[in-house]
């Protein structure tokens, strides 16, 4: 079972997505030539991935974002309260899969991705649609002041975000800071789509690295381009990744 968005499920877009819930999808998608999935570090490393890949590959080294403008490269990210991002150009034909907890994101992990998208395939933010899923919500996230002292320092707008809880604790919207990168960076306010779901107030459906307590079980959250169709019909028009 996965979660998928309404502006993102148009096929006639290009693009497949989903963001995983604790039950596994069933079966591989057979368009998918190629799974990239890194170790993730909490950091604002963005791998890019240019140029065609057949088989498995390792990427060296620690990514919370990927991007690639490759159809058939299905970009991975694995969360369990953490805010998995996913990005779609339709324009020049890009797409980008984000980890983003309150530390990468604090440090600017989903600006950066959005300025690689621009300097290496000219994404315009303004035409970007931003797909923000399933994370834990201001209703469970209590934060700590070396948290807000970050925050504070890296985000003008964090009064918006916090709602102080006792001296020195308050909740945090992650996922409302992600969204306000965003749209500070320049995505359209209607071209963001927010999963409002709580990782942790969702036992049934989520992994909770805060509520269960471990690390080892997440959800992977994917998008990739579409793989063009030998002979499309009725896509005459449409603009090639090449
Ligand atoms: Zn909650």
């Amino acid at each position: 079972m996965v979660i998928t968005v309404p502006s993102f499920a148009d096929t006639r877009q290009g693009v497949r997505h989903f963001f995983g819930t604790r039950h596994e999808p069933a079966g591989p998608d057979r368009a998918v030539h190629m799974v990239v999935s890194v170790h993730q570090v909490h950091g604002t490393d963005v791998l890019v991935v240019d140029r065609p890949v057949a088989g498995p590959q390792t990427f060296e080294g620690g990514w919370d974002a990927l991007v690639t403008d490759q159809p058939g490269v299905l970009l991975t990210v694995r969360t369990a309260d953490c805010v998995p991002v996913l990005i779609h150009d339709p324009v020049h034909g890009v797409v980008a899969a984000v980890h983003a907890g309150w530390r990468g994101a604090v440090a600017g992990i989903v600006q950066k991705t959005l300025a690689v998208m621009t300097q290496r395939f000219g994404s315009q933010a303004a035409s970007l649609r931003v797909s923000i899923g399933p994370s834990v919500g201001s209703c469970c996230y209590e934060v700590d002041e070396p948290v807000l002292s970050r925050l504070r320092a890296g985000y003008a707008d964090w009064r918006s975000l916090v709602q102080e809880t006792k001296p020195g604790a308050a909740r945090l919207n992650l996922r409302g800071l992600v969204r306000g990168q965003a749209q500070s960076a320049g995505v359209r306010e209607d071209g963001i789509h927010s999963v409002s779901l709580c990782t942790i107030c969702h036992p049934d459906l989520f992994h909770s690295y805060r509520r269960d307590g471990t690390a080892r079980d997440t959800m992977v959250s994917g998008i990739m381009l579409s793989p063009r169709r030998r002979a499309p019909r009725r896509t005459r028009g449409k603009r090639r990744a090449d």
